[in-house]
Order: C-alpha cells, then sequence, then structure tokens
C-alpha cells in the first residue's frame, strides 16, 4: 500500500467505528428516549453522517465536479445520490429512517475501492517487478578508477564493468571475465546462463557469480532494457474489444439506469400505487445494485493481469487487443530461419569449380556477407577465419530473399541462392546435398557452391506439439530457402504445411491467403525474427517477434515479443491469453447476472439497500479476486 492508500484506509476504519458506534446507539433505543419521535430521525441522521461524510468526501467532490463538466454518469455519481437520497428520507420523519443505509453504501463502496486500487496496484507492481530490471548506474573505468555514470551517458563500444549481484546495465559482449547471469527477470528462465568472452549479454539479466567486463554494442535507448520498458508503458493503451466494449457500456448503461430508478421512484407513487417514501427508497437500492463497477474495474485489471502474468514468462504483449486475439488463434504459420531454427549455419560442404581454391570461394563470400544482418551471413562470415578487409568491399547490396552483392577488390562478387543467379543471368549448377546452397559468382563466373546447414531449435518440435495440443488446427511453415530442406525441417518438426523458396513479398501473400480463409472470429498468427519479414508480422492478426536475437525492426513491428526466442513460449502465450479470456467472461456474466437478479428483487420491493451494498461491493470483490488469477502463470 502506498502512501495515499494508507491515509484513505485509515479514514475508512475511522468512518467505519463511528459508523458502528451510531449503529449501536440507534439500535438501543436510546434516541429515541433522548429526543423522541420524530426528533431521534434527526438525530439519527446527524450521526450517521459524520462517518458518510468522512469516508465520502472526495466521491461527493468527484460526483459534484463531473456534473459540473457536464460528463456526470458514473460511479461517483450513482453512489452520491443513491446515499444522499437516503439520507433525504429525513424529509419524510413519519417513515422508518434509513440514515445507517445512507452512510452504508458509502462507507461499503469505499472498502470497495480502495481494495480496487491496491489491486491494481499490485498487479502493476508485478509488471514492475520485472521491470526492476532497469540498472541505475554503470561502472565505466575513467582514469583507473571506477566510476558509476548514467547508462544514457555510455556510448557504443565502451567497456562497463558488472560486478556480482549487479545487473548488466546496456547490451554488449562480454570482453573478458566469465560468470553466470539469472535472466530469469526477463525470460522466466529459471537455469542460469554460463557466459564466458565472445558471449552476447543483454541488458537487465542479473550477473551472479564472476566480474564481467562487457563491451558495449548499442547505446542504453537501443538496449533490451529501455526497449521493453517502452513497450510496457505503451501497453496499456491497446484496448481489447472487451475493455472497450465495457466502457461503453458504462456509458450507456449508467444514465440508462439513473433514468430507470427516476421512473420506479416517481411514476407509482403519482398513479396512486403506494406511498412516495417507498418508491423513492426502491428507486434508491435500484440505483446501487445497478453500479457497474465490479465490470468497469475488474475487466481491465484482468487483462492488466494476463499481460503481467504473460510478461514473467519472458513474453511482452503489446495490448490486451493481442491477448484477446491471441485468445483465438487457430493458424501459427512460422517463418523457418532463426525462428524454427536456430539461424546459427554450419558450412556442411565447400564444392568449387575445378581449378579453384575453396578456400578463394569462402573467401570471396565472407567478404561480400560482410555488411549483411541475415543469419546466413554471420554463419558465413564466423565459418572464415582469415581477416576481413573492410577496405577492400564496395558497393555490398542485399537483395533479400536471394542473397547478396559487392564489389571485393575490384571484382564483382554474387553470393546467394539459384535465384540470384538468374536474376543476374549468372552461371551455376545444383547439388545434390540436402541443405541451404550458397552460389558464388564472381565477375560473371561461377566459382562453387557452400552447402550450409542450420539445426532446429531444441524446443521447436515442443513448441508444435504444444500447438497442436492447445487446440492450434494448423502449423504452417514459409521459408525463402529450398522445397527439400522445407521439407526435412517440416517433417522434423511435424508441421502440417510447408511453402518454399518464397521471396519476402510472398510471404505476405501466403500470410494473406491463410487470413482470407480463416472462418470466422479465428486468427492467424505470424512468427518471425523481422530479417526479412517485418512486413509478414504487421500482416498478420497477431505479429510474433523473436526478441533476443530478432532485429529492432521485428520488434517493432510485432504485438507480442519473446524474449528468449524460443517457440515453445507461444503455446504459453496463448494458454495465458485464454485463461485471461476466461476470466474476463466469467465475472462479465458473473457481475451482470447477480446484478440483474439484484436489479428485478428491488423494483419489486424484494431487495432492501442492505442487500443491494453487500450485492456491489461482494460483487466487486469477487470479480476482482478472479481477476487477479489471471496473473499467476506457470513458470517452467
Ligand atoms: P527464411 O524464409 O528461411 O527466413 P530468407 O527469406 O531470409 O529465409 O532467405 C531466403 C533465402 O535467400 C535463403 O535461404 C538464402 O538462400 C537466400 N539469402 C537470403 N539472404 C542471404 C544472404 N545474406 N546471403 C546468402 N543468401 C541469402
Ligand atoms: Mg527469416
Amino acid at each position: 500500500m502506498n502512501k495515499k492508500q494508507r491515509r484513505w484506509r485509515n479514514r475508512i476504519i475511522v468512518a467505519l467505528v463511528i459508523f458502528a458506534a451510531a449503529l449501536a446507539v440507534e439500535q438501543s433505543g436510546l434516541l429515541a428516549t433522548l429526543f423522541g419521535t420524530p426528533g431521534d430521525v434527526y438525530a439519527s441522521f446527524a450521526l450517521f453522517f459524520v462517518p458518510y461524510l468522512i469516508a465520502g468526501y472526495e466521491t461527493l467532490l468527484e460526483a459534484a465536479h463531473n456534473i459540473r463538466r457536464g460528463d456526470p454518469f458514473d460511479e461517483a455519481f450513482l453512489m452520491s445520490v443513491a446515499s444522499l437520497g437516503a439520507f433525504a428520507m429525513v424529509f419524510f420523519p413519519q417513515t422508518e429512517p434509513h440514515m445507517a443505509e445512507g452512510a452504508a453504501v458509502m462507507l461499503f463502496y469505499q472498502v470497495g475501492e480502495l481494495f480496487q486500487s491496491y489491486a491494481v496496484g499490485k498487479s502493476r507492481k508485478s509488471i514492475a517487478a520485472m521491470m526492476d530490471i532497469a540498472p541505475e548506474y554503470a561502472n565505466v573505468e575513467r582514469g583507473g578508477v571506477l566510476e558509476q555514470v548514467d547508462p544514457a551517458e555510455v556510448t557504443p563500444g565502451t567497456v562497463v564493468v558488472v560486478k556480482p549481484g549487479e545487473r548488466v546495465p546496456i547490451d554488449g559482449v562480454v570482453a573478458d571475465g566469465t560468470s553466470q547471469l539469472d535472466t530469469a527477470a526477463l525470460t522466466g528462465e529459471s537455469v542460469p546462463r554460463h557466459v564466458e568472452p565472445g558471449a552476447e549479454v543483454i541488458s537487465g539479466c542479473v550477473n551472479m557469480t564472476g566480474v564481467l567486463h562487457v563491451r558495449t554494442t548499442k547505446p542504453y535507448g537501443e538496449s533490451t532494457v529501455a526497449r521493453i520498458l517502452e513497450l510496457v508503458e505503451n501497453a496499456s493503451e491497446k484496448k481489447a474489444r472487451t475493455e472497450n466494449f465495457i466502457t461503453r457500456f458504462a456509458r450507456v448503461y449508467t444514465p440508462a439506469v439513473t433514468l430507470s430508478a427516476l421512473a420506479l421512484a416517481v411514476i407509482p407513487p403519482l398513479a396512486g400505487l403506494g406511498a412516495w417514501p417507498d418508491w423513492i427508497l426502491r428507486g434508491l437500492t435500484f440505483l446501487v445494485v445497478s453500479c457497474p463497477c465490479a465490470l468497469v474495474i475488474s475487466v481491465p485489471l484482468s487483462f492488466f493481469g494476463g499481460i503481467g502474468g504473460a510478461s514473467r514468462l519472458g513474453i511482452l504483449v503489446k495490448g490486451s487487443n493481442y491477448l484477446e486475439l491471441l485468445a483465438h488463434v487457430d493458424t501459427v504459420v512460422f517463418d523457418k530461419t532463426g525462428t524454427l531454427t536456430s539461424g546459427t549455419f554450419n558450412v556442411v560442404a565447400i564444392h568449387p569449380e575445378t581449378g579453384v581454391d575453396p578456400d578463394y570461394v569462402l573467401s570471396m563470400a565472407a567478404h561480400a556477407e560482410s555488411f549483411s544482418d541475415h543469419p546466413i551471413a554471420l554463419s558465413v562470415r564466423a565459418a572464415y577465419s582469415g581477416r576481413i578487409d573492410a577496405e577492400k568491399i564496395g558497393e555490398a547490396r542485399e537483395e533479400s530473399g536471394h542473397g547478396v552483392s559487392a564489389r571485393v577488390s575490384e571484382h564483382l562478387v554474387l553470393v546467394g541462392n539459384d535465384k540470384l543467379m538468374a536474376a543476374h543471368g549468372a552461371p551455376w549448377h545444383d547439388c545434390d546435398l540436402t541443405g541451404t546452397i550458397l552460389h558464388v559468382c564472381v565477375d560473371g563466373k561461377y566459382v562453387g557452391h557452400i552447402v550450409i546447414a542450420d539445426v532446429v531449435k531444441e524446443d521447436a518440435a515442443a513448441a508444435i506439439d504444444g500447438l497442436h495440443a492447445a487446440g492450434v488446427r494448423r502449423c504452417v511453415m514459409l521459408t525463402g530457402d529450398r522445397q527439400d530442406v522445407a521439407e526435412a525441417v517440416a517433417t522434423q518438426l511435424g508441421i502440417d504445411e510447408v511453402h518454399a523458396q518464397l521471396l519476402p513479398e510472398d510471404k505476405v501473400s501466403a500470410v494473406e491467403r491463410l487470413l482470407a480463409g480463416e472462418k470466422d472470429g479465428a486468427r492467424v498468427a505470424f512468427v518471425g525474427d523481422g530479417i526479412n519479414d517485418a512486413p509478414v508480422l504487421m500482416r498478420a492478426d497477431v505479429g510474433i517477434a523473436m526478441g533476443a536475437m530478432g532485429s529492432d525492426a521485428a520488434i517493432e513491428a510485432a504485438d507480442v515479443v519473446l524474449m528468449d526466442d524460443k517457440p515453445s513460449k507461444i503455446a504459453a502465450a496463448m494458454r495465458v491469453a485464454r485463461k485471461t479470456m476466461r476470466i474476463v467472461w466469467q465475472n462479465i456474466i458473473f457481475a451482470i447476472g447477480v446484478k440483474v437478479l439484484i436489479l428485478v428483487l428491488a423494483a419489486f420491493g424484494l431487495a432492501n439497500m442492505w442487500l443491494a451494498v453487500f450485492g456491489d461491493v461482494g460483487v466487486a470483490f469477487l470479480a476482482i479476486l478472479n481477476a487477479m488469477r489471471a496473473m499467476r502463470v506457470e513458470r517452467d
């Protein structure tokens, strides 16, 4: 509880104590002996009005403020009118007094509100616990001493020192030292990760054992931590349809029930059906019951909890609308490279043309690839043991889905698949090994090809199984790679449908075809790493990106980001999404059901104000408790 909540709580407690005392005095009949009738009614008015004001003055002010602004219809209004109305029964001193109910409405409403505010704060905090990843400083060595500097001031390439117990402040590569990193805050993974020189580390992980020297590769603003914080801050702006529906519903509903309550209070007595106080009281009771607090608060809270729960698994959902869509996904489309496969290719074979040195083929390829971020390029450079002289390279061009072209020491080099060769009219010939083939052509002459192979991610098969088990109808794989490679991977993983040799734009149209073929309400998710597929991420109903190795473009374009690149997290995300939607609907049905029931009872005069108060606060209470379940997730 924060300070404001504590003060609020104390005020409620004081009001409750006075209220209880007033109730005891009233019940004892003391007032009647002291003041006689109707003097006791005025006395009880005075007695109950004190705790009423202590607990409720803010709500009354808020209602007054809203009326002045011309936008009166909200809970504060309903509660103020209902409770003031009960007190107004003082004008009918001959009837039974209802002062206690007036105070009770406000008191219990405040108890409910306080609880809500606490619950919201708590689920926000669980996201914030994850948000605790923000580093406060970075240790930089200056003139032989370590200084703590603001991470935002550290330029890429600086070596920062991360001591055991500290968080890695900025993304980078380990320059010196070995250690274990706790990545749980980012990925939900509880097993620490071993790192040694050369390993990439992302900001937000906690260094557990040894001192690490990390050479930063990005400014703080582009580091993982800063990006996650930004995503989460914006998450609450993207509202789910259900959530918007509730807001709109409340906007129509509140004036409607206010009018009905008015009609209920006025029409029957005008028609001579009974005494005014009776009907006014029924109208007031009707107002209290009709307060939509439970819905208005518990639905957004459930979504908030779902997003918080997902974030504890290392799944960032950018808004409740995506959580809602995710719950209805029945087709999951995967990109192959970097998504289902690790994206680190091994060189299987180098097949030079006769008279060509295999090292020459690799060297040319590595040089031509030197400016590409494609996983293939990274792997080719890693396989090349010599030095790459950036001076020698010019006019480097990436042709997405094809390969690269570049000028290397005045030679025009092409590296890529048969489509690239065909597009440039270069000669090439096929290879009968299964694998991704990189043809290399220098100055229009074919020098040979490199066969590379990727391995599927450890959890890829489990991910597909998990999705099928979760009721996903089909898993589709799209790739720009060769048919035989694609089929081998698909068979290994149990993928239902494969489309190979696609250019990036073909992937968009493939997803569009799948979208068009969907049944009503069913959704298509696309999972990719953003290399060549950011447009597809945007086009799908739900775009899911690999966050750790994915490109910045992917993280921008995606709706859901998996922090640890594990495809198995998709099924976990869907489980969280479905659970959240279940909770949302339980709350909607439960809250509306109970309300309707008590409303009907109130209209027939069978529900008194007490039942109304407890009905309202009780439903809100249960709905909030239910909403908080969305936050609880199983970690693996
Ligand atoms: P995927 O759909 O599997 O993610 P991409 O669309 O990124 O694959 O690439 C499709 C194909 O294009 C690759 O299999 C490769 O043959 C070729 N290619 C793409 N980029 C490069 C590159 N930088 N170097 C060589 N070949 C490339
Ligand atoms: Mg790709």
